[in-house]
């Protein structure tokens, strides 16, 4: 271990975030170095990766609707579990490849950050792709906890800290104390369903089919969990569905809310079901400590209001939201020693 730590000042060690909609990689001592999509281009209905894996990241997402029909690009982790190992693995062996370069004599540490509903055979999956793009040592670590170390909240100490990290494909709820999770939950319920929620309502409401990237906009700009500030609209362009010409309509951000309650409803039954399996030691600590927030999702305006006025507890923000596990990461790369029993790691010896 000493010999490990040794080797560390020359290695280019790496935290990951290896979220369902974003990967950031961040560098031992210089913080994050790349934030981009978690996507891969494929040969359409194939899972052959293109231009040798070098179609990952935001170049596979630029690539969408500018190429003919035979290339789709995919999200290996959409729903927080591994859909393809094969374009995971060439998608974490891009990234790393990328930010490692070929500069370094010393193969890296890595720390990756994934979600917590991950089979111990995906977790395999994460650490044979970490390996075979030349990790030396490769330590796994649940995207809540890397998120409540980012958010900087005291997962070392023994009173609770809540955190929600409401991302693309899943939201993850945790009661840490201790440097453990007392209790957590990981649902398949998170900021893409609010785009389906959008795109479900423009068809159902004024039969105008939309895109993802263009609900997701909408979700941005006008939507809402809870009326904060003034209530706006915005138009909204697409196909007619009965037409099939294009049309457009205006919408108003109270409308989008109303969309958005179910699955809204959704992330507020996780948060309110773990607090109900907390210890009753760790729940009381919740009522000075709150909950904190964290994830992309977390961004929707009025969403902290809306779990606040659920369970009764003070709930805040943490900086940065979308940052936040990538943080976490680089936290612990920093004090490997002492947080590693937060970690699992590629071989037995910790
Ligand atoms: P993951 O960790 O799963 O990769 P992220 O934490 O990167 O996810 O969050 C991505 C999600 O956050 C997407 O659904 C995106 O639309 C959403 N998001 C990003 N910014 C905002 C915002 N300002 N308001 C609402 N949602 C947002
Ligand atoms: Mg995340």
């Amino acid at each position: 271990m000493f010999f490990d730590s040794m080797l560390g000042w020359f290695s280019l060690d790496m935290g990951i975030d290896l979220g369902t909609c974003n990967t950031l990689v961040c560098v031992r001592g210089q913080g994050i170095v790349l934030n981009e999509p978690s996507v891969v281009a494929v040969k359409k209905g194939t899972n052959i990766v293109l231009h040798n894996g070098n179609a990952v990241g935001l170049v596979a997402k630029e690539m969408l609707g500018k190429t003919p029909g035979n290339i789709t690009a995919v999200r290996p982790l959409k729903d927080g579990v591994i859909s393809d190992f094969e374009i995971t693995e060439a998608m974490l062996t891009y990234f790393i490849r990328r930010v490692h370069g070929r500069r370094r004599f010393v193969r890296p540490r890595v720390v990756i950050a994934i979600p917590s509903g991950i089979t111990a055979v995906e977790k395999q999956a994460v650490f044979h792709s970490a390996l075979q793009a030349e990790a030396r040592r490769v330590y796994l670590v649940s995207e809540p906890m890397a998120s409540a170390i980012g958010a900087g909240l005291p997962i070392r100490e023994p009173t609770a800290s809540m955190i929600v990290d409401i991302g693309g494909g899943t939201t993850e709820v945790a009661i840490i104390s201790l440097g453990d999770m007392a209790v957590s939950e990981s649902i398949r319920t998170a900021g893409d369903n609010f785009d389906e929620a959008i795109v479900n309502h423009m068809k159902k409401t004024y039969n105008l089919m939309i895109g993802e990237q263009f609900s997701e906009r909408i979700k941005i700009e006008l939507g809402s969990a809870s009326a904060v500030g003034p209530e706006t609209t915005m138009e909204v362009r697409g196909r007619d569905m009965i037409s099939g010409l294009p049309r457009k309509c205006i919408i108003t951000s109270e409308e989008i809310r109303e969309a958005l309650l179910e699955p809204i409803g959704k992330i507020i039954d996780a948060v309110t079901h773990t607090l109900e399996r907390a210890e009753p030691e760790l729940a009381a600590d919740l009522v000075e400590t709150g909950i904190t927030m964290a994830g992309g999702g977390s961004l929707l305006r009025g969403i902290d209001k809306v779990i606040s006025q659920a369970t009764g507890l003070p709930v805040r923000l943490a900086e940065d939201p979308l940052t936040c596990v990538a943080r976490g990461t680089n936290v612990l790369l920093e004090n490997l020693e002492e947080l590693k029993e937060a970690l699992e790691s590629d071989v037995d010896e910790m």
